[in-house]
C-alpha cells in the first residue's frame, strides 16, 4: 500500500500496489550506439498503484526527471504497413465525424508529424503540432503556411494557438501529473467551446486481461481504463462525446468538449469494480505469466534453437528485461532502420534489420505485438526464412 501517495487523477491519498518490477530501464526507445552504453543505462523502479476511488493506474515509484524527450528518441511505428493503414483510416473517420475540413488543428505530441500532415492533407486543414522529440532535419515536410512545428511541450504558454481539433496521440500515458496536464488543455482552450479534444493512449484493461507485462515500462507511468480516463476528463471540465477501442483493443480513445455547465462529478461505480476485478485477476495470475514465458525460453535455448525478438521499441524492452533473457535472445528486428545497429536498454541485445535474418536463420521469432504477425509472415517468406512466429 502506498498510503501517502495521493491520486494524480482524483486526488484522493493510498493507492494499492499490485505488481512490481526492479532495474526498468529508464527509457526503451532512446538510440543506444554501444552494448556498454545498452547494459549500463540508468534504471528505475516500477510499483504499479491502483486508485480505488476512481480506478486509476500510476507507476507510485516514477520520477520524471530521467525522462530525455530528445531528437535521440526514436518512436515512430510509420515503418509498418500495418500501422500506417490505421492511422489513414483514424484520420479519415475523425475528418468525417467533425467535419475537419479547412479547420485549425493542434496536435501535443506529434511526434515526427506524421499524423499532424495526414489530417491536414485529408481535410485541407491547417496545422500547429508540438513536440520536444520533433526534429526539422528529418520531420515531415510541409508548406509553412499550413503546417507548423514547436519543439517543445505544449502548455499555457501557447494558449495563443487555438484550435477547433486538439488531438494528443500516446503522450497522456508518459505524464505522471494527469488531471493537472488535462485541466491545463481545458484552460488553453478558454471559452471556445465548440473545440472537439482526441486523446488516445493505450488501453489498461487489455494490459490487465491479456497480462501484457510488456506494455508495462518505465516510460508510460500512468494507465487508463475507459472508466478512469472518461472520469479524468469530465473532472477537467469536459464533457464526453465517445469512448472507444480499436487497434485490437490495444488503443483506448477519448472524444470530448468543453462542458458548458460542469457538474459534479463521481466515478462511475460499475466501470470502477470491473476494474477492481481485473486488478485483482492481473495480481494473481502475472507471477505465474513470467514464469511461463522464462521456461519456454530458455527450454527453447537449451534445445540449441536460435530466438529473436521482433520489435525492438518499447514491448521488447519491456519483455527482455521483466523476463531477464541476455544470452537467451541474441537479437532484436526492427523496421525502422534508424534502430539498425544499436542496442537495447537494459539487455544489450543488438538491434537488426529483417534482411539480416537471411543469414542468420533464426528457429523462433517472438513477436512484440500479434497486430503485425501477417506482414512479419510476408517478410520471412520473401527472405526464406521458416522460423515458428511465437506471438505474444
Ligand atoms: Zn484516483
Amino acid at each position: 500500500m502506498a498510503d501517502q501517495y495521493v491520486c494524480p487523477n482524483c486526488g484522493a491519498a493510498g493507492l494499492t500496489v499490485f505488481y512490481e518490477t526492479h532495474d526498468a530501464p529508464v527509457h526503451s526507445v532512446l538510440l543506444l550506439p554501444t552494448q556498454e552504453e545498452a547494459l549500463n543505462f540508468p534504471r528505475g523502479e516500477i510499483k504499479l498503484g491502483f486508485c480505488d476511488q476512481c480506478g486509476f493506474i500510476t507507476n507510485v515509484a516514477y520520477d520524471p526527471a530521467p525522462q530525455d524527450y530528445s531528437s535521440r528518441y526514436e518512436a515512430t511505428q510509420s515503418f509498418s504497413p500495418t500501422f500506417n493503414a490505421f492511422s489513414r483510416r483514424l484520420a479519415n473517420d475523425l475528418i468525417a465525424r467533425y467535419d475537419l475540413r479547412d479547420k485549425d488543428v493542434i496536435e501535443i505530441g506529434c511526434g515526427q508529424g506524421e499524423f499532424l500532415v495526414e489530417l491536414c492533407e485529408l481535410g485541407g486543414n491547417r496545422g500547429v503540432g508540438f513536440d520536444p522529440a520533433y526534429d526539422a532535419e528529418r520531420g515531415l515536410k510541409a508548406d509553412p503556411e499550413q503546417i507548423r512545428f514547436i519543439a517543445d511541450y505544449y502548455s499555457e504558454r501557447y494558449t495563443d494557438y487555438q484550435a477547433d481539433f486538439v488531438c494528443c496521440k500516446m503522450t497522456l500515458e508518459h505524464i505522471d501529473q494527469t488531471a493537472d496536464f488535462v485541466s491545463m488543455v481545458r484552460r488553453s482552450i478558454a471559452d471556445r467551446t465548440d473545440t472537439i479534444v482526441f486523446f488516445q493512449i493505450p488501453n489498461a484493461t487489455r494490459v490487465l486481461r491479456d497480462l501484457a507485462f510488456w506494455d508495462i515500462y518505465y516510460e508510460h507511468c500512468s494507465y487508463f481504463t475507459p472508466g478512469s480516463l472518461a472520469y479524468l476528463f469530465r473532472r477537467s471540465g469536459f464533457d464526453v462525446l465517445d469512448v472507444r477501442t480499436d487497434y485490437d483493443d490495444q488503443y483506448l480513445m477519448i472524444e470530448a468538449k468543453p462542458a458548458c455547465d460542469p457538474a459534479l462529478v463521481t466515478a462511475d461505480d460499475a466501470a470502477l469494480a470491473e476494474t477492481r476485478r481485473d486488478v485483482e485477476y492481473f495480481r494473481t495470475r502475472i507471477p505465474a505469466k513470467l514464469r511461463e514465458w522464462q521456461t519456454t525460453v530458455r527450454d527453447l535455448h537449451q534445445q540449441g534453437q536460435r530466438i529473436v525478438i521482433w520489435g525492438g521499441g518499447s514491448k521488447g524492452v519491456a519483455f527482455l528485461t521483466t523476463l531477464g533473457f541476455y544470452d537467451e535472445i541474441e537479437y532484436a528486428v526492427d523496421i525502422n532502420p534508424r534502430k539498425h545497429s544499436m542496442f537495447m536498454a537494459g539487455t544489450g541485445q543488438e538491434t537488426v534489420g529483417p534482411d539480416f535474418l537471411r543469414e542468420y536463420q533464426p528457429d523462433t521469432v517472438i513477436v512484440m505485438n500479434p497486430i503485425y504477425c501477417d506482414e512479419i509472415q510476408r517478410d520471412l517468406d520473401r527472405l526464406g526464412v521458416s522460423a515458428r512466429l511465437l506471438p505474444l
